[in-house]
């Protein structure tokens, strides 16, 4: 069983304590060149793409199942959903796998629904409700709080939200809560509160889909912090084991690396400056793993 490590609360300590016991590999991320061998499965990774998609000056390389980790849009608006579900149409994946992270406001009840009651009450600005919007216009947020079953816009995709699927005997599984950062969805408190969510993945998972990073992998910060989750770590490390975990969040962490067992891949295709610059590539996990 996996419990709340006593650093839960500062992720940049507990890595300071727990990477003494650890080792990190740094995996080589390539565009893969040849097409998609019959015998095999390719997965594409993607994540942030915050509705720049027609920003993107790259092609997106072909496969059977493309994954999309989350933040595909601003804030959730209908717009951006029903424009994203368009461009998944143009993609010649045969399947694709969708999440959402803390952005897609609408997707996440409990947060329009908290949102709307504030904004009723008219007891607050709506900058003293939402402190960063984000860069996002006030319209924009009520627009997104304010649709219902926005899931319905995503007709081209499997979307995952604490459930998951398999495909060519392949168990992925899909979350899209994070540690609590801005007030925005499907943030939850460090410790239990995450690793609540954590608990309800089933152990045989070969393919785990987060927002957040783990602890130690792809969640370094530029400012020098760690925000990746010590329990879902704990969690991927100890109790589940999948063959990879794919995540995105913090767009400056992308990359793929490894403890030895698990590939870890933060497939954010914005960088820090939400400029859509990292490449969905691949890497050969056989060239790389000591198993
Ligand atoms: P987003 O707003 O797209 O979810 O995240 C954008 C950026 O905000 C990340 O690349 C990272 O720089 C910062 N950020 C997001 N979450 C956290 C967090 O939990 N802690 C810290 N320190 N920065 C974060
Ligand atoms: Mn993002
Ligand atoms: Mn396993
Ligand atoms: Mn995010």
């Amino acid at each position: 069983m996996v419990t709340v490590h006593r650093l839960s609360d500062d992720p940049t300590a507990a890595w300071k304590e727990i990477q003494k016991t650890q080792k990190v590999f740094k995996l080589n991320v390539k565009i893969p060149t040849k097409p998609v061998e019959p015998n095999k499965v390719r997965f594409v990774c993607m994540s942030d793409t915050h509705s720049l998609i027609r920003n993107i000056m790259f092609d997106i390389p072909d496969g059977d199942v493309f994954i999309h980790a989350g933040d595909f849009t601003k804030c959730g608006q209908r717009d951006e959903v029903a424009q994203f579900n368009k461009w998944l149409e143009t993609l010649p994946h045969k399947h694709k796998i969708v999440i959402s992270g803390n952005h897609e406001l609408s997707f996440d009840q409990k947060f329009s629904n908290i949102f709307k009651k504030k904004m009723a009450s008219r007891q607050q600005t709506i900058e003293e409700q939402v402190p960063s919007t984000y860069g996002n216009p006030k319209d924009d947020i009520c627009d997104a709080v304010n649709t219902d079953n926005i899931r319905q816009y995503l007709t081209n995709c499997i979307y995952l939200e604490d459930s998951g699927i398999d495909l060519y005997g392949i168990k992925i599984y899909g979350t899209p809560w994070q540690p609590e950062f801005g007030g925005w969805a499907f943030n939850l408190c460090r410790g239990v509160e995450c690793l609540s969510k954590w608990n309800l993945i089933p152990n045989d998972v070969d393919i785990l889909i987060t927002h957040t990073p783990p602890l130690g992998h792809g969640d370094l910060v530029c400012s020098g912090v760690r925000a990746g989750c010590v329990e879902l770590l704990s969690t991927v490390q100890n109790r589940l084991q999948p063959k990879y975990h794919v995540f995105g969040h913090i767009h400056e962490g992308y990359g793929v690396t490894s403890d030895g067992k698990v590939v870890f891949i933060n497939a954010s295709t914005c960088d820090i400056n939400y400029i859509p610059n990292n490449l969905p590539g691949s890497c050969d996990r056989k060239q790389h793993l000591r198993e």
